[in-house]
């Protein structure tokens, strides 16, 4: 029997989401239960949003004590915990000196190239306004983000797009002398791709770039929104030897709740002016308290240390995998934020994982998604591997 949340959900939703015939009520740690009482293993985190998990304490309190205090004031005054989270933020990241708030990732790219047109324009006059992205890209759903997305699907149907995007191939080092030239004025890139297949961009890549856009003052911008926040065991994924002029945040900051942020060196927020760019609700004074409470969290060597061990552990564990399954062809991305590349179609290895009580999302049409919470332990890792060779066994056996 369909269960009356998912018959209303199909009548009265609008159904841009394929959504599975169960209904979750609770979680707790790396664990959702749904309406009856199944427990799942959840490698899928809201999408890489919850690093902590479910119910962490910390959250909880910090949501409770900030509740009854100012949950709204606009950006017309000024708010404490959005100024001492802006301090943490610029603190976390050597490059970085200033941060504008946004609630979600969208919208920390649409600023962001709003930044990058102003700068080049207060720099160098009209016509440096191109902006580079990349195949596999995904930065967003509104239309300067899908205008930086590369797949079809996403920008097509919505066109036209904001102009003067030119996409380049990812890792493809010796095309970047030939993309990024003087009419650029930003290099938008994921350090490690996830909706579009969890491709981790090389070093000498990025250094090239980063050299690319010294040569003609175009901006490097750093897609961090699912990557970035102690994801790959380190608090940003890309390298400190590239280092860029932009960063964009979201997914984990608000350990649920909805808040992103562009971080940006001077040079960027010297042309930035009152009234230039704002927001009615983003940095307001509840979301940037919890934000503080779980940056604060993930921000310690700590928590890192452990993000890295689990993932060293995990990744033990899946090459043991690929070589049990010649099905999985590749392996993919860094620390908590992994990819399985394989030839079996993995939107039903995602619907059959449901059966085994295991939530793993995919990334495009070929690869296997898992972005568990960050406080995943390494018993989770073997009941991962435990329930993901019992979901191959049924899709072969089918
Ligand atoms: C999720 C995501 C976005 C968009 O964030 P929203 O909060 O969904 O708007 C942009 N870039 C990357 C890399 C993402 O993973």
């Amino acid at each position: 029997m369909t269960h009356p949340i998912v018959e209303a959900d199909n009548q009265y939703v609008l159904q841009t989401y394929a959504r599975p015939d169960f209904v979750f009520e609770r979680g707790e740690g790396c664990y959702l239960y749904d309406t009856t009482g199944q427990r799942y293993l959840d490698c899928v985190a809201g999408i890489a949003v919850n690093a902590l998990g479910y119910g962490d304490p910390d959250v909880t309190a910090a949501i409770a004590q900030h509740a009854g205090g100012l949950l709204h004031l606009s950006n017309l005054y000024h708010n404490t915990s959005a100024a001492n989270l802006a301090k943490q933020l610029v603190d976390s990241c050597c490059v970085i000196d200033r941060v504008f708030f946004s609630n979600s990732g969208t919208e920390a790219m649409e600023g962001a190239l709003k930044f990058a047109r102003r700068y080049a324009r207060d720099c160098h006059g009209e016509g440096k306004t191109t902006i580079i992205a990349f195949d596999g890209s995904f930065h967003g759903r509104t239309m300067g983000a899908v205008a930086i997305t590369a797949r079809e699907k996403y920008r097509a149907p919505f066109a036209p797009v904001m102009p003067d995007v030119r996409f380049g191939e990812y890792n493809n080092i010796d095309e970047l002398e030939s993309l990024i030239t003087s009419d650029v004025c930003a290099v938008v890139i994921e350090p490690i791709q996830g909706e579009g297949g969890l491709r981790v961009a090389e070093t000498a890549y990025l250094q090239k770039i980063r050299a690319l856009c010294d040569q003609h003052d175009a901006l490097l911008i750093y897609d961090e929104i699912q990557s970035g926040i102690g994801r790959t065991g380190k608090m940003w994924a890309h390298p400190c030897d590239a280092k860029p002029d932009i960063i964009t945040i979201a997914k984990p900051l608000g350990g649920g709740l909805p808040i992103g942020a562009i971080l940006m060196r001077q040079k960027v927020a010297d042309t930035i002016h009152a009234g230039d760019h704002g927001s009615t609700f983003a940095g307001g004074p509840f979301i940037t308290a919890v934000a503080q409470v779980v940056f604060s969290k993930i921000n310690t060597p700590e928590f890192l240390h452990h993000v890295q061990e689990v993932s060293d552990y995990l990744d033990e564990s899946l090459q043991d995998l690929m070589s049990r399954h010649p099905e999985i062809i590749e392996l993919r991305g860094k620390g908590l934020m992994r990819g399985i590349r394989m030839s079996i179609p993995v939107a039903t290895v995602r619907e059959v994982a449901h059966d085994h009580h295991l939530l793993v999302a995919t990334a495009g049409d070929d690869v296997i998604r898992l972005v568990p919470p960050l406080v995943m332990q390494r018993h989770h890792v073997d009941e991962f591997i435990v329930k993901f060779d019992a979901t191959l066994a049924d899709v072969k056996s089918k």
